[in-house]
């Protein structure tokens, strides 16, 4: 173990860390639970473990969680998390109520190395990936800063690309899923990819699978090629190949995300394209409306294009959205999450939690 962080350690890890203590197994399941579970900040809250073991983990680890961040509260009821990280990097996430419950979106890098043209996150560029502490932290920090009891949605939709950073993600979902962790379905945990497909198929062997969102965000390669580098390594057709062999739950579905860009894929003839591409796959559309971003030359689409486009959708008997992003008065919405790259040797004071 590189770090002596106990916060983003995985049940095996823990094994690993007490088994060297010489302890039986069950103590790592009871660490585990007082981690994610009980919630506990302190070694010293561990009140089942005998004063010994309790004494010389603490001589040897900390509990590091996410404690330095800024929030930025929107009209609708969102609320945009900045995350500072002990790097000097920052890091965004964002809390949201929707119909379906509380909905955390959660970054999985610094920045973004896929360069999609109409994201604001690509502008950034590529930083490092988050440690599955700094993952599950921004989950961990923002659901006790809510009080969010119960189960609660989780998407990996803000920076960064979650499948180039797979062994991270697999440990945070190991986290995340965990009856003594935070005991999700993995029908509440959404990863989102540009297309990685390798990696896709990679993650499919994951005993709990997540539903899987793609962002497709064009009907053919020339148009995705221009919009999404990654099209280049993997195109439309090996991507929806891997699509299909995805092992998805009978009652359950697909995601595709399609960001609607005034006058450039947003034609009824880009519709009739999706609709053919989608052709016998269990899915469902998510149209997001593009929103604005400083310096990027796109428009938001027409009302009309935007209905006529779901019109197509409808009459090929799609399930489809049309997704207005949430927190767009903070710059919370999809394809916005960016934060300045600090200088070189600046320093990163707490930040007491503001409301
Ligand atoms: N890298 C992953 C996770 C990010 S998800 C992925 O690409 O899926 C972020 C979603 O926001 C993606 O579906 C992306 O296509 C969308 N998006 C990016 N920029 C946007 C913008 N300016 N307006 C609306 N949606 C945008």
């Amino acid at each position: 173990m590189t770090t002596n962080n106990l916060f983003g350690q995985t049940e095996s890890q823990l094994h690993k860390i007490l088994a060297d203590q010489g302890e039986p197994a069950y103590r790592a399941q009871q660490v585990f639970a007082w981690l994610y579970k009980h919630r506990t900040a302190h070694i010293s809250g561990m009140t089942n473990l005998p004063k010994t073991l309790r004494d010389r983990l603490q001589g040897q680890f900390t509990i590091q969680r996410l404690d330095r961040f800024q929030k930025f509260p929107s009209n609708d009821g969102s609320i945009k998390y900045v995350f500072q990280l002990e790097d000097g990097h920052s890091i965004e996430a964002v809390y949201m109520v929707m119909r379906k419950g509380i909905t955390l979106c959660l970054s999985s890098q610094v920045g973004c190395a896929q360069a999609c043209s109409f994201c604001q996150t690509a502008q950034m560029g590529f930083i490092r990936n988050l440690k599955p502490e700094e993952i599950i932290g921004q989950a961990e920090a923002i659901t006790r800063d809510q009080e969010v009891e119960g189960p609660f949605n989780v998407v990996m939709m803000g920076m960064g690309e979650p499948l180039l950073n797979l062994p991270n993600l697999i440990k945070t979902l190991d986290v995340l899923l965990h009856p003594d962790g935070f005991d999700l379905s993995p029908k509440r945990v959404t990863v989102s990819t540009s297309g990685h497909v390798r990696n896709l198929l990679e993650l499919a062997k994951y005993p709990k699978l997540p539903r899987i969102a793609i962002s497709l965000n064009a009907s053919n390669d020339d148009q995705r090629n221009e919009l999404m580098p990654v099209n280049e390594r993997w195109p439309i057709a090996e991507l929806l190949d891997a699509c299909r062999q995805l092992p998805i739950p009978p009652r359950d579905r697909i995601t595709f995300e399609y960001v609607l860009l005034g006058g450039i894929n947003d034609s009824v003839a880009d519709a009739k394209r999706v609709v053919k591409l989608l052709q016998g796959l269990r899915c469902k559309i998510n149209l997001i409306p593009f929103n604005q971003t400083p310096q990027l030359p796109y428009q938001q689409p027409l009302d009309q294009a935007i209905e006529a486009f779901h019109q197509v959708l409808e009459r090929a008997g799609i399930i489809n959205t049309i997704r207005w992003s949430k927190g767009r008065d903070v710059g919370a919405a999809c394809g916005q999450l960016a934060t300045p790259i600090p200088k070189p040797g600046a320093r990163i004071h707490p930040i007491a939690p503001q409301v």
